[in-house]
């Protein structure tokens, strides 16, 4: 059973903005994400391991758009 990748929640320090990714599959995370805040342009984003409780939640989330 292969390992499930863990979320990881990106911040903006500049303008609060955050997202939690969930990577599934071998699908990677885009660049514009990781890289810098979509909101803003900040270069310099946070990243974080995601919480588990945020991580079923963002989960049961991208399940339910799919
Ligand atoms: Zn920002």
């Amino acid at each position: 059973m292969p390992i499930k990748p863990s979320a990881q929640t990106y911040r903006c320090p500049a303008c609060n903005w955050s997202k939690t990714v969930v990577p599934n599959g071998d699908a990677l995370i885009p660049g514009d994400i990781s890289s810098a805040c979509p909101k803003c342009g900040h270069k310099q984003l946070e990243s974080k391991k995601a919480s588990a409780i945020l991580e079923a939640f963002t989960s049961l989330i991208d399940v339910i758009r799919h």
